[in-house]
């Protein structure tokens, strides 16, 4: 295995600029995901790599080599895609050793590796079965298998469970999981699903228009997104996005949003401080204040009158996600028009839609963020 990075990489479509100086390094023997919505760029950045497709400008380096210059199949880089690619005239046995026979490895050499592969993902009794008998799961671990004989340097996988259904996406998904630890690959996997993303990665690289938003371990960009763009693209329903006054009285800091006033605490005090700095002034400073569905409470009867930190809202929808609610709140006293905050309760309590309730912020897990750039403090 070997180290992968990109320095500065530039793609363009025609007028289309596709990726955007893009500069990451996958150590050796790590797995790192892509994630994104459709389009922004990430199958590119797969076929940059592989040397499918020529960069504009910058360097694509595997190990110490810059492979710029090199066709795909001198780059050492095995690829598995969503379409499983597998050869529909051969058996199992040779969908597998396809490649290991294109580059001319010997007799006894094949035979060793197909079968390991075959065992490691359960395929040894399915040797010599043709594709038409396997089910979608199967067909895929066949292409796992096939990339994995390979002893490639690096390992690409282009969103390889989502023609699974759920299922067997989460067995595939534990198969790719369980392989990476065993052989220590270095991989880079894309997808679009943040649960397949925060699963499988052990830093996610989330895409914002062939740009890079934030690459971190998954609990950074969940807890410490540096932007509004991460802040709302993670979590389902993701993070509120308020409009709030930051106030001074003394010690304390106060955000103001609609007619409730909340009082910062931890480190959304230490990032009003650094709002107030930027903004060069001590009295009012305009922030987007990020707060997380499942961070908030609700209720009028469970509620102490006393309790501070509470945020007005008029409940005006009700969605069931499964095992949790979602409900939606219009925010009273708003100068946005309508600006709504999302709150997944931990228990059910009795809410009646149309009428107000407090909505209680736990305000050590708040995270402000610059009111024009949308960029964490
Ligand atoms: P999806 O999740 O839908 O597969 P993606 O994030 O993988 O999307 P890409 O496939 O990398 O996105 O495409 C990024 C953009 O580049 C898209 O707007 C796409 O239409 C465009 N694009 C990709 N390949 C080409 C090409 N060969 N010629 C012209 N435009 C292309």
């Amino acid at each position: 295995m070997a180290r992968l990075a990109l320095r500065d990489v530039c793609k363009s479509f025609g007028s289309r600029q596709v990726l955007k100086n893009i500069s990451f390094q996958v150590e050796d023997g790590e797995l790192v995901t892509i994630l994104g919505p459709s389009g922004c760029g990430k199958t590119t950045m797969l076929r940059v790599i592989a040397g499918i497709e020529t960069v504009d400008s910058g360097e694509i380096l595997i190990g110490d080599r810059v492979v710029n210059d090199l066709p795909p199949k001198d780059r050492q880089v095995a690829m598995v895609f969503q379409e499983y690619a597998i050869y529909p005239h051969m058996d199992v046995f040779d969908n597998i050793a396809y490649g290991l026979r294109a580059h001319g490895a010997p007799k006894r050499l094949v035979d060793e590796k197909v079968r390991q592969a075959a065992k490691m993902l359960g395929l040894a009794d399915k040797i010599h079965r043709s594709p038409g008998e396997l089910s979608g799961g199967e067909l895929q671990r066949v292409a796992l298998c096939r990339a994995i004989v390979r002893d490639a340097d690096v390992f690409l996988f282009d969103e390889p469970l989502s023609n699974l259904d759920p299922k067997m996406r989460a067995q595939v998904r534990a198969d790719i999981v369980r392989i990476h630890k065993t052989l220590s690959l270095t991989g880079v996997f894309v997808t679009h699903d943040q649960v397949e993303a925060l699963t499988i990665g052990s830093r996610v690289i989330l895409m914002n228009s062939g740009e890079i938003a934030q690459i971190g371990r998954p609990e950074d960009l969940y807890y410490e997104p540096a932007n509004t763009y991460v802040a709302s693209f993670m979590g389902a329903p993701g993070m509120n996005l308020l409009e709030a006054r930051l106030t001074r009285t003394g010690e304390r800091i106060l955000a103001e949003v609609g007619d409730s006033t909340l009082e910062l605490c931890g480190t959304s005090m230490d990032q009003a401080l650094r709002a107030f700095n930027a903004a060069k002034v001590d009295s009012y400073v305009a922030v987007i204040l990020g707060i997380r569905p499942e961070d908030m409470r609700f209720g009028q009867s469970e509620i102490p009158a006393s309790e501070t930190n509470q945020i007005r809202g008029r409940l005006r929808l009700i969605e069931a996600l499964g095992t949790e609610r979602a409900l939606h709140f219009s925010l009273v006293g708003s100068n946005k028009g309508e600006e709504f905050i999302v709150v997944t309760p931990s228990r059910a309590s009795r809410a009646d839609l149309d009428k107000e309730f407090n909505v209680i912020c736990d305000m050590t897990r708040v995270r402000l963020f610059d009111h024009e750039t949308g960029e964490a403090f």
